[in-house]
């Protein structure tokens, strides 16, 4: 399969290893918004969170919260923004799930967020109806 994270895993593209265990495989992002941005991956193939097996992100949200205590204990990091794309709409560039915890310290501007919009109960009272008749599935 041609995909560059699995090649990671395999070691056939050069990577810098911070966190492994049996099921996940943590290395510094290449283009990092922060010192010590880190990617977190399952080790087997899977596209993305709508389809990944339920084990594979519970291993990579546990691999996800031992990189961040090695963030704030080694580095200092005041908060950890945990960023995670799904689809390119979304502005997933690489199609193997993968969790980016990025370190932060008070006043940086690592990570940007989204600018709040209005709504109101009424309209969000019909939304969460509607979501909620589709059952979670
Ligand atoms: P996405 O946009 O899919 O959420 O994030 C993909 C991330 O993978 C980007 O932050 C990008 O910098 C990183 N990346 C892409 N190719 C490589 C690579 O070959 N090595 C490493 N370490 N990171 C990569
Ligand atoms: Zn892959």
């Amino acid at each position: 399969m041609d995909c560059i994270f699995c090649r990671i895993v395999a070691g056939e593209i050069p990577s810098h290893k911070v966190y492994e265990d049996d099921a996940t495989f943590a290395f510094l992002d290449i283009y990092p918004a922060a010192r010590g941005h880190t990617l977190v991956i399952p080790k087997a193939h899977t596209t993305d969170l709508l389809s990944a097996a339920p084990e594979a992100l519970e291993a990579a949200v546990r691999t996800s919260q031992t990189v961040a205590r090695i963030l704030h204990n080694v580095l200092q990091a005041h908060g950890i923004s945990i960023v995670q794309n799904n689809g390119r709409a979304a502005g997933q560039d690489v199609f193997h799930y993968h969790v980016h915890v990025i370190p932060r310290w008070e006043g940086d501007k690592a990570v940007r967020s989204w600018r709040p919009g209005e709504t109101d109960h009424g309209v969000l009272g019909a939304l969460a109806a509607e979501l909620r008749a589709g059952g979670g599935t």
